[in-house]
């Protein structure tokens, strides 16, 4: 029997939602409802000076406005701080992670990768960053939409950072123990992610974690390699008038305009219906012009 499907929306609470935010939320919700799967949304509260007061909220606010409803209960990553930390502790055990205090500078030195040199230590250190031993370096994976994406290998094979030495953890540590710990059978999410997607699949493996299957979506950009973001200040999503913006992301999704209606939920059961996943463009950045 097939597993059943289930995907997810992660936002960060750096901000409200705005345009870009919506695609990634629209192409992930289409493609799970269009599966008849579950779709999930995790917060991704786990970096507070990168957080502003209440974005939680507003943006669930928002995405219930959109008639996006999610399944289940949502999971902060801000209540999963003892498994985060369990795991590294177990990982240290087992010489599977160790520390790290070597600076920005020395890496620059190293030729911007880190080369593994805190791990072959006899003393290591016993504080600091923390990094996995990144024994398995998988450097390409099959992207359900854009096809074979491959990254740079020294890259892929760095020992990379999971707890960092100001004591926060890592995205990489965080996203991959959620995505399994929630069953996540498929990840959709902006191409951005697309480079540490390879990281995240070392990481599954090196965990012996079921690894979903990827699939990205083109990203909003306000100008070549400029991803629409909180941090330039896009626009929040407006919540009184949804429709517009709706039809908007539909469009840049490719996928057919919806009739208006007052009721949003009758819109987007329309664009379930509708979904094509190959009518999405396959190129990694679309320049919005306005
Ligand atoms: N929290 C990440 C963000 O808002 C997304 C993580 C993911 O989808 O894997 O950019």
């Amino acid at each position: 029997m097939q597993t059943p499907y289930v995907g997810r929306f992660a936002p960060s609470p750096s901000g409200p939602l705005h345009f870009g935010s919506l695609v990634a939320a629209l192409g992930s919700y289409l493609r799970a409802r269009s599966q008849g799967g579950k779709w999930l949304v995790r917060i991704e509260d786990i970096d507070p000076p990168r957080e502003t007061a209440d974005a939680a909220n507003k943006i669930l606010h928002t995405l219930t406005a959109y008639g996006l409803e999610w399944d289940e209960e949502i999971l902060y990553q801000s209540h999963r701080v003892d498994a985060y930390q369990d795991k590294i502790n177990q990982l240290l055990t087992q010489d599977k992670a160790y520390y790290c205090q070597c600076s920005r500078k020395q890496i620059q030195a190293m030729g911007g990768s880190y080369d593994g040199r805190c791990g072959r230590l006899k003393t290591p250190p016993r504080k600091g960053a923390i990094r996995i031993r990144n024994s398995i370096a998988i450097d390409h994976f099959q992207d359900q939409h854009m096809g074979k994406i491959s990254t740079d290998t020294t890259f892929a094979g760095e020992d990379f950072i999971i707890k960092r030495s100001d004591g926060l953890y890592a995205y990489q540590l965080a996203v991959v123990m959620d995505d399994a710990y929630q069953g996540i059978t498929e990840v959709v999410r902006g191409c951005d992610l697309l480079n540490p997607t390879c990281r995240q699949a070392s990481l599954f493996n090196l965990f012996e974690y079921p690894t979903p299957l990827w699939l990205h979506l083109p990203l909003v950009c306000h100008a070549p390699g400029m991803k629409l973001s909180k941090q330039n200040h896009a626009q929040a999503l407006d919540t009184r008038q949804p429709q517009s913006s709706l039809n908007a992301a539909l469009a840049f999704l490719g996928q057919p305009m919806i009739q208006k209606h007052t009721d949003i939920r009758i819109m987007l059961a329309q664009a379930v219906i509708q979904f094509d996943l190959k009518a999405i463009p396959k190129h990694a950045e679309i320049i919005l012009s306005n």
